[in-house]
């Protein structure tokens, strides 16, 4: 079984990861006001916007954030969120 990773906050290059469901993140910038919605394949922000229209395989920083802890929590056990969080 994988790590839970709902409601636990993780850190991900300088930006903070926060699952409201087990494909559903919630991320935040170190410099940003706006709390962004993002999955593995979309993203509220901007760029994601703008990029995806032109290439439908763009995935911003976000993304590849959410991607990164659920690729970790994939390989890690209940209880391994400390770990793998990053705080
Ligand atoms: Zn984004």
């Amino acid at each position: 079984m994988a790590a839970d990773i709902v409601k636990t906050p993780f850190l991900v290059n300088e930006m903070v990861v926060y699952f409201i469901s087990p494909q559903v993140a919630h991320v935040v910038e170190v410099d940003c006001r706006i709390e962004l919605t993002t999955t593995p394949d979309s993203c509220t922000c901007c760029s994601f916007r703008f990029r995806s229209r032109l290439d439908p395989n763009y995935r911003c920083r976000h993304i590849e954030a959410v991607r990164q802890v659920l690729e970790k929590a994939r390989h890690a056990g209940p209880g391994a969120e400390k770990v793998i969080c990053g705080l």
